[in-house]
């Protein structure tokens, strides 16, 4: 059983069939419901409880569509400028930090459109021809009127995995990791790589760690800028590793019993393990409880 992953459960219909035609996109603005956002940041309104202020109007910037919410349409606004635009109700605020304030559905309609703003943003220019490419069906396509080539937002499929060998879990910290983390073992599938492959070629690279069967656990969408986290456990030969030093500066086999004491705060020396919105905590403690 896994617990509730964060920026996953999107409740959003996403029209996916409607969505290419202009009229009914049209009516659906005229109706529709706007979430701004400033420099990759949602407005997050934050008292005693934390919501997203969707507003009736949109500032005259360009939208994205989101989908529809029972029959609410929503979309998302990227607004422009180096000094933070004030709204009146709310403020700007990192969407990592949101993770931990926002309710579950508005979390993960939040990534879903700092996804895919970002991905606008980023992909202003045909990379076949250079040409300047027009936004189409709300936002999940680009057209480049030059050559006529179509570009889809893109999502990058990452492999996070955690070692296994018996009752004990491998756990490493990144040097660009917060003080004393240790997490499980992360990186991008290269092209021609199933997960499987990618799995057993980052513990090889980062630790010198030969591993046998992969078994996936759980995925998770992360808007940093646009990754899908495949959660997996990856089935060690032996304990030996070796850190690589430069992806990886530490690395340590911790016990089922060590895990449980440490995610209930019953040991807190040398090392932290990682926060519920990453589905690293999900894959160390679902195999702890097990
Ligand atoms: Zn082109």
């Amino acid at each position: 059983m896994t617990g509730f992953i964060s920026f996953s459960g999107n409740p959003l219909d996403r029209a996916s069939e409607r969505r290419g035609d202009a009229a009914w996109l049209a009516a659906q603005t005229a109706a529709g419901l706007f979430l701004p956002f400033w420099q990759n940041k949602p407005l997050v309104f934050q008292d005693r409880t934390a919501f997203l202020p969707w507003r009736s109007t949109w500032d005259g910037a360009a939208w994205v569509f989101l989908g529809l919410d029972g029959t609410q349409p929503l979309f998302a606004v990227n607004l422009p400028g180096e000094s933070e635009p004030v709204l009146g109700s709310g403020a700007f605020q990192e969407m990592r930090a949101c993770a931990f304030v926002l309710p579950a559905r508005d979390t993960a309609i939040a990534g879903q459109a700092k996804a895919l703003l970002d991905w606008h943003k980023r992909h202003g220019f045909c990379p076949n021809c250079g040409h300047a490419t027009d936004m189409a069906d709300g936002g999940y396509r680009r057209l480049c009127p030059s050559c006529g080539a179509e570009h889809f937002p893109r999502t990058d499929p990452v492999v996070i995995m955690l070692p296994i060998l018996g009752d004990e879990c491998l756990v490493g910290r990144s040097p660009r990791f917060p003080p004393l983390l240790h997490s499980a073992f992360a990186g991008f599938i290269e092209p021609g790589e199933s997960m499987e492959d990618a799995v057993r070629r980052e513990l090889q690279e980062e630790v010198s760690l030969k591993t046998g069967a992969v078994h996936y656990h759980a995925s998770q969408p992360w808007p940093f800028p646009s990754s899908l986290m495949l959660g997996c456990y990856a089935q060690a030969l032996s304990r030996d590793f070796q850190i690589d030093g430069h992806e990886i500066e530490a690395a340590r086999w911790l016990s089922k019993d060590e895990v449980r004491a440490r995610l209930a705060n019953k040991i807190e020396a040398e090392m932290k393990l990682p926060a519920t919105i990453a589905i690293a905590h999900h894959l160390i403690k679902d195999w702890a409880n097990r």
